[in-house]
């Protein structure tokens, strides 16, 4: 069963979710400042890490900025609600997800399971390769290259590419990319995927010259694949 660590200084919150999580079969540990979260994180060999932002010795974004240097377990972030910068911040360096407080525990346990899920179906065993243009997405090892060589990209940013990917030659909306790679549903927040897209192009496109995804006016957003 999948080991969780949970990192938050409210001491009767982090009890509760992690009765919650032990409730559900997972096995728990629990930090109480980001100091020993962080070593506990990277050291500790967790399946994931629900992170809260306001802690003190180290804040949440800054342990997920330093833990993101040797570790890519997934970590779901507890953020206060219209933390915007707080959500956006900790996506951009790397967390797979993120809650708001309060949350509902059901919630909470719903996105637990869909990052666990998502991360199994990452793990090796089956090669799985991805292309389009000349660029290269070894699923199985997370690498992405182009010509030869490697491209840098954050979770997201690999997700994105990943479902765009998939489905090549399709028109992908916003909307159904937001609910597909975000994982549930951004109401009215589209302009995420415009960021994404944006970062995308410019490792990508802007880098390599190539035109790798498409803008389809009014719809969303497609990768042709010219071979098909
Ligand atoms: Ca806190």
């Amino acid at each position: 069963m999948a080991r969780i660590l949970v990192i938050e200084d409210e001491e009767k919150i982090a009890r509760f979710i992690e009765l919650e999580l032990q409730h559900e079969g997972y096995e728990t540990g629990k930090a109480h400042d980001g100091r020993t979260g962080l070593d506990m994180a990277e050291s500790d060999g967790y399946d994931l890490v629900l992170l809260d932002i306001m802690l003190p010795q180290l804040n949440g974004l800054e342990v997920l900025r330093r833990l993101r240097k040797t570790s890519d377990v997934p970590v779901i972030m507890l953020t206060a609600r219209d933390a915007v910068m707080d959500k956006v911040s900790g996506l951009d360096m790397g967390a797979d997800d993120y809650v708001t407080k309060p949350f509902a525990i059901e919630e909470l346990l719903a996105r637990v399971r869909v990052t666990l899920r998502k991360r199994r179906e990452k793990t090796p065993g089956d090669v799985h390769v991805l292309s389009a243009a000349g660029v290269v997405m070894n699923v199985s090892s997370h690498a992405v290259t182009c010509r030869g060589e490697e491209i840098a990209l954050t979770n997201k940013e690999f997700s994105l590419l990943e479902m765009l990917l998939s489905n090549k030659n399709i028109v992908l909306s916003r909307d159904t990319l937001l609910a597909r790679v975000w994982s549930y549903d951004y109401i009215g927040e589209t302009n995420v995927v415009d960021v994404y897209v944006r970062y995308l192009r410019q490792k990508i496109d802007d880098r390599f010259g190539i035109k790798l995804i498409h803008t389809v006016r009014g719809v969303g957003y497609m990768i042709k694949d010219e071979t098909q």
